[in-house]
This record gives C-alpha cells, structure tokens and sequence, in this order.
C-alpha cells in the first residue's frame, strides 16, 4: 500500500487513532484528524500531535472534510454508519479500519480473536501461553496495543494475537489471520446495529480472506456460529462443552481434552484460577490455538494453572459474613450474564441495569427465576428491566450503586452471593465499565 502524498483522514483520536495518525505521517500521508469530542477533552491527543504537520479537527465532524481525501481510517469505536462516512463512501473513497491499514505492513502470522464475550481473556490466555513457551509474541488490537504499532518489524515478533471486534471487522479488505477463532455470537450492540444480522454478518468477516491452508477455531456448542460455518473455508477445528469431538477439544469440566490426531492429549483444570463454565470455553479455543500455532503441552499446562482471571470479569471481591461478592462489570450484555449466572450454584442477589442497549432480555428469565433471589435494578434501563424480568423474582429498584450494593447486603444471607453482572453498558452512569467496577468494590470494600 503506498501511501505517500496520500490524503488520508484519521476519524477518532483515542489511543489508536493517535498511533495510526503517526504511522500515517511516517509513511509520508497528509494526515487530517477529525474527532467529536472538544479539543479541552482531549489534551493529551492534541499535545502529542501538535508540530507534526497533522491538521485536527475537533467538536464534531466536517462532511467536506471526509468528501476531499483519498481514503479514510476508522478507530475501533466509529460507527460506519454516520453520515459523514456514508457520503463518502457513497463517493467511493476507500474507508477502511485500523487492522486493516496496519495488516499489509505486518510480517508475521496472525491469530485473531472475536465473538460477543471472552475475547480479551481468549486473546490473553493465547498470548501468555505462546510467551510461556520462549516465542516472541505481540498482543493487540482492542487489547494492548494498536496493530499499527507492530508493522515493519521483521525479527522483534514471531506471531501477534489480536482481538477484534464487529466494528474493526467491519471495515476489513484483505485481513486474512492465520488462525481465526470465533468464541460464540449473542446479541449485543443492537443500539448501533440496525438488525442483529448485521452484528453476525460482521463477526462473520473474519473468516473472509482465509483459505485452505489457514485455520479457524469454531464453539460447536453454538447454533448461530454453526449455523455460518459453510462461510468457512479455513480448515475448521471445533471446541464443545457438550459433545466428545472426533477432532478438538472438549471438557468435562475436570480436564481438557484435545483430539487433533488419533490420540486425545489431556489439560487439567485442577489449578486454574479462573471461575466459571465460560472460561472453560475460553481455555479449550486458546489452548487450541496455541497448540496449532506449535506451543507445547507444558506451557499451556503452565498457563492454566496459574492464569488469574482479569478485573471486572466475574472478578470475586470479598466475603462479608459469609456472603461473597463478585465483580461482572465487564458482564455488559444479555449472553454474559446468562454465563456468569450459570457458573454459581449458590443463590444470587443480581445486581444490573445500566444504559440500555435493547437486546432480548427473555434468555435470562429462567435462570433468573431460578437462581436470583433479589433482583436490584439502576440505570437508564432498569423500567424495562423491571417490566420485563421483574415477574421473575423480588425485584428492587436501586437510584445509584451504593444504594444497590447496600441494599444487596441487607437482603444477603450467609452462603450466598452478590453479583454485580449489568447486561447494560455503563454510559450512563459511569465513564466506563471499569469506573462502574471501581466503585462497585470500593462500596463493598466499606461495607
Ligand atoms: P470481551 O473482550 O469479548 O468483552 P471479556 O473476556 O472481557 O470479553 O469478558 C467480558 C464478559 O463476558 C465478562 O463479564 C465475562 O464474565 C463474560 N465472558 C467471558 N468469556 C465468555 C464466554 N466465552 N462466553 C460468555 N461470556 C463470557
């Protein structure tokens, strides 16, 4: 890709449209940005930009701008569908994503990560794993660092694990990874996807570019991956929970078991860290392609026993007279939370609710009625929520978190749990989902 004299707008300036603003100029692009935000919020990016010769736009976005560049970078959190973008690709400017501008600069194979949920673990515990076992390994995308940041690199990575999402594949052309895996596909996001197809047929893209000789990790156990596997000319390798597979691997929940040639080699879960029927799902795809990638047994072994799950994901906080608390902040959609419920036996009083983002709520009911003793309900979302679960179980509605959380605690009994799992973003309340964690500990840490 030459991109020299190129007039090419950068649309967003978070940590990756910084990075791909440089790389631009480095390659001897015109370089604009346009970012909505006012400059005053985002001094850290102007500063660092400021004397580069890159031209920035703030406070909003100029249509003429877009209508005058040869091509035009999304960051990973820019939704294709804004007008200004619409014209311009109505005009037939090249609009593309991140990954993508990085991807014909980058040297070395890939492995990518996506799906609803479990991405960053997935991508983490295959990083940690391929680390373990003495390879060069980058992690990035949505997680650690912008992919622009490993292009031109020949001998400081051997492979790079990158997580993806919808968005970021969206805007894809010829990203092909070497191995693709794809966790599950629930509703999300349908407060920026017009239909939920729309959602799978951008997970989907993925697999666009492989071939034969490349790979794609698949979860057997979930119909609407299965049901676009002939989308998948990769050779496949399936994961279950539920099934022995002939070929990949499979749990009882005590082991792992791996099947790629006659013989099952076997993991064990005795060790791990981390709770929760989801992350045996995350385990088997990471192990699975780690091992593909050539990482041997003891290092996943290694990694298995020792990774510790990440903040805010069904991170456990404290027990206060018997009652345990649990932090699922990262739980910000429908299919998340019906995990995390599913991995405690215990009662629970759920905490939820948040900015809403109009998925189906129905998957929960069930789980609710049977699992949830109080239900505790704040944000934007909680009438819905009320009105549509609130039938299920004692339902309390909460105006902030310290309310919610010292409600929670009055109602708990020794041997049960509170779990603080939203299916909502945090937007309304919060800056971010990890800010809605924070607090959430901080209360119960006083309590
Ligand atoms: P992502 O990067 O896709 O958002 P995370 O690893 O950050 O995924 O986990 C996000 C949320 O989803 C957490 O609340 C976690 O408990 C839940 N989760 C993690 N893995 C899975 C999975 N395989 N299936 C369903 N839910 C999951």
């Amino acid at each position: 890709m030459d991109l020299r004299g190129k007039k090419v707008l950068v649309v967003g300036l978070a940590r990756t449209g910084i990075a791909t603003s440089k790389f631009l100029k480095a390659k001897g692009s015109l370089v604009t940005t346009t970012e909505v935000q006012p400059k005053e919020e985002m001094k850290e990016a102007a500063q660092e930009l400021k004397g580069m010769g890159i031209s920035m736009e703030w406070g909003g976005h100029q249509i003429e701008t877009f209508l005058k560049q040869d091509m035009i970078v999304v960051s990973p959190g820019v939704d294709l569908n804004i007008q200004p973008i619409q014209r311009a690709m109505g005009k037939g400017i090249r609009v593309i994503s991140e990954i993508e501008l990085a991807y014909p600069f980058i040297h070395v194979p890939i492995i990518a990560v996506t799906g609803t949920n479990g991405k960053t673990t997935t991508t983490l515990l295959i990083g940690e794993m391929l680390k373990e076992d003495g390879k060069k390994v980058g992690v990035g995308g949505n997680v650690g660092e912008p992919l622009v940041l490993f292009t031109d690199e020949t001998d400081r990575w051997e492979v790079l694990v990158v997580e993806i999402s919808s968005f970021q594949l969206e805007a894809i052309e010829g990203f092909r990874p070497r191995i693709s895996v794809l966790l599950n596909i629930t509703e999300d996001h349908l407060d920026r996807y017009a239909r939920y197809d729309d959602y799978i047929e951008a997970k989907v893209r993925i697999f666009a570019n492989q071939n034969s000789g490349d790979l794609a990790i698949l979860n057997r156990d979930d119909p609407i991956v299965m049901q676009y596997r002939g989308r998948v000319k990769a050779k496949k390798v399936l994961f279950s929970l539920r099934e022995k597979l002939d070929e990949g691997a499979f749990s009882n929940g005590q082991n792992i078991s791996l099947r790629l040639g006659r013989e099952a080699e076997e993991y064990s879960l005795s060790k791990t860290p981390l709770k929760g029927i989801h992350n045996v799902e995350n385990m088997m795809a990471a192990l699975t392609a780690a091992r593909m990638f050539g990482c041997s047994k003891e290092a996943i072994q290694n990694v298995l026993d020792r990774f510790e799950g990440l903040e805010h994901r069904l991170e456990f906080v404290r027990e206060v007279g018997g009652v345990r608390f649990y932090n699922d902040s990262k739980g910000t959609n429908v299919g998340s939370v019906v995990k995390s419920l599913q991995s405690f036996s215990e009662p629970v009083i759920l905490i939820a609710g948040g900015k809403d983002k109009n998925g189906d709520l129905s998957p929960l009911k069930e789980l609710i009625r049977e699992r949830v003793k109080h239900l505790i309900l704040m944000g934007e979302a909680k009438e819905r929520m009320t009105r549509e679960l609130g039938g299920q179980t004692d339902t309390i509605v909460a105006q902030n978190m310290e309310e919610a959380v010292l409600l929670a605690h009055q109602k708990a009994k020794g041997g049960e749990v509170v779990l603080l799992s939203p299916a909502c973003s945090s937007f309304d309340m919060f800056k971010d989902y990890k800010e809605r964690g924070k607090v959430f500990k901080e209360t119960v840490k006083k309590l």
